[in-house]
């Protein structure tokens, strides 16, 4: 017998959910408008909220702290680099703090984050904004129902704080 109440590979869950790093900053929240809408099992979340909401149920709340490990990954010193200006477009915004997306050497999109810039260099922080840090969660299971076959055949979830398309 399934029990489609319950958080499984398969299932679709919708959460409010509130982020908050160690030092009490909220990254990001989704209280104040709609909750999000997942499919469990699909690595959508980080590893270690996705893991912690296993076998929960509608209405439940909970708080867990995921380390950097099972969240945004550990701090690599190596993602920091100097990139030469000319590697650039010319009309790029160059300045401390200034986010880009970028291809890695396979192609996958990351993010780099410009911290200095002089003549020749702009030094890019190639890691994830959170990585290195602790993620605290605090959740609210709001629904939980099984996928419907169109959503297990798209990997994700339709209708209301899922893909609407
Ligand atoms: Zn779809």
């Amino acid at each position: 017998m399934t029990q489609s109440n319950v958080v499984a590979a398969g299932s679709v869950v919708t959460i409010h959910y509130k982020l908050t790093l160690d030092n009490g900053q909220v990254i990001d929240t989704s209280h104040g408008q709609e909750p999000l809408a997942y499919m469990h099992g699909n690595h959508h979340l980080v590893p270690g909220l996705e893991n912690a909401l296993e076998g929960r149920t509608s209405g439940e709340t909970f708080e867990v702290a995921v380390a950097p490990a099972e969240g945004y990954g550990e701090y690599d010193a190596e993602g920091v680099q100097n990139v030469p200006r000319n590697a650039f477009p010319d009309d790029a915004e160059l300045a401390p703090g200034v986010q880009f997306q970028a291809t890695d050497q396979d192609d996958n999109p990351i993010m780099g984050t410009i911290e200095a810039v002089d003549d020749q260099t702009v030094k890019v922080d190639f890691n994830h904004p959170l990585a290195g840090k602790t993620l605290n969660f605090a959740i609210e299971v709001v629904e939980v129902r099984e996928a419907t076959a169109e959503e297990m055949e798209h990997g994700h979830a339709h209708g209301a704080g899922g893909h609407q398309h």
